[in-house]
């Protein structure tokens, strides 16, 4: 009989910022539906989840896909994370989400998330000198040749892989500093994105142990004149994308200014480092919105004013930002206006 290698993915009880986990469960059969799969257990006193005395906690499966690395029928699984007495564990984000998106699924909200991130090298970005720096800022942002790019073979093979696996993967760009990359996932409802977003996070340092790149999602690896990593967060909802629907994107940034700091708290940890107000940022002690204002916390595309109606970005996430929880807060204040 076909044996499939179902990866199963989880996140960890790692503070302030979870980490992402996986073990491989052999399954009998293909793997067709949700309901195919076994719930699993693991040692949760080696993941911060659990004291040694009572370490057990719950995995179940809550979405999967095409395993790209281990290709045929195999598998990459995302799971939730439960207590042995089946009550939702402290760490599962995606349960609060999960919650949130239900209350207003009416809504149609779409997210889609730009994440950026670092390709570390024995401790250095790829691409800079042992012990110096490379040239200053400026040519390195979307840039062809040898001289301006590094790492771009991981980043062409996790583009692949995340292709393969079927994900709403929308786009790659080599970033502001040097080692620096983006790429999208996105339009999609927000559990399927956060869980995506996860899934190709998870992909990308898969890859990366084959390259030899650490991969860094620290909001500001450098302090001094090199651009931060965030994760900018492009929202929606059915209302916004109608006509007329510029008016209802400044009623939520409204709201969302008045929730500054409720967001802030969980749109990654040491985030404050990164919102200075240079590179492209807002400081993290003001909230500004602004059409085509990339120093703003939220920008209102271009063509979204142009046509009335769009989205907005949410320029604040850091690239360490749990998409679990950045979400449930847009919905939850945007359109629960909580
Ligand atoms: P930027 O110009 O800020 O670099 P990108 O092109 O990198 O923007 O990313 C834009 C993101 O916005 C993509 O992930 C895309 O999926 C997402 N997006 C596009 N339209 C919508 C929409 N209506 N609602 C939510 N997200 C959207
Ligand atoms: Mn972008
Ligand atoms: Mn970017
Ligand atoms: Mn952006």
């Amino acid at each position: 009989m076909q044996k499939t290698m179902a990866e199963y993915i989880w996140l960890d009880g790692v503070q302030p910022t979870a980490h992402l986990r996986s073990k491989t469960k052999i399954v009998e059969g293909t793997v067709t539906r949700l309901e195919d799969l076994p719930g699993w257990g693991y040692d949760g006193s080696s993941t911060q989840q659990a004291s040694g005395h009572f370490s057990d906690c719950q995995l179940k499966p809550v979405h999967f896909v095409p395993d790209p690395i281990r290709g045929e029928n195999h598998i990459l699984v995302m799971c939730e994370v439960f207590n042995a007495d089946g009550s939702v564990h402290v760490s599962n984000t995606r349960a609060g989400l999960r919650e949130v998106a239900a209350c207003y699924v009416g809504e149609e909200s779409w997210f889609g998330i730009e994440q950026e991130y670092v390709l570390m090298e024995g401790g250095r970005p790829a691409g800079w000198p042992k012990d110096s720096f490379p040239a200053p800022q400026g040519d390195y942002y979307c840039a062809v040749g040898d001289r301006f790019v590094a790492g771009r073979g991981l980043v062409e093979e996790h583009m692949q892989a995340c292709l393969k696996a079927g994900l709403r993967f929308s786009g790659i760009n080599a970033e502001v500093m040097l080692g620096q990359w983006e790429f999208q996932i996105g339009p999609l409802p927000p559990l399927q994105m956060a869980d995506e977003l996860w899934i190709a996070r998870w992909l990308l340092l898969r890859l990366g142990e084959d390259y030899g790149y650490d991969i860094c999602l620290d909001p500001k690896p450098f302090k001094g004149d090199w651009n931060g990593s965030g994760a900018h967060t492009n929202f929606s909802t059915r209302a916004m994308r109608a006509p007329g629907g510029q008016a209802v994107i400044e009623e939520a940034c409204e709201i969302l200014g008045r929730n500054h700091d409720k967001h802030i708290a969980v749109y990654g940890s040491g985030n404050d480092e990164r919102l200075t107000g240079r590179h492209e940022t807002c400081s993290i002690r003001e909230f500004r919105y602004g059409v085509s204002d990339r120093g703003a916390s939220i920008r209102i595309p271009m063509a979204t004013a142009q046509s009335g109606a769009g989205y907005l970005e949410d320029r604040r996430p850091a690239a360490n930002a749990d998409p679990y929880q950045v979400c449930a807060a847009l919905v939850r204040t945007a359109c629960g206006k909580w």
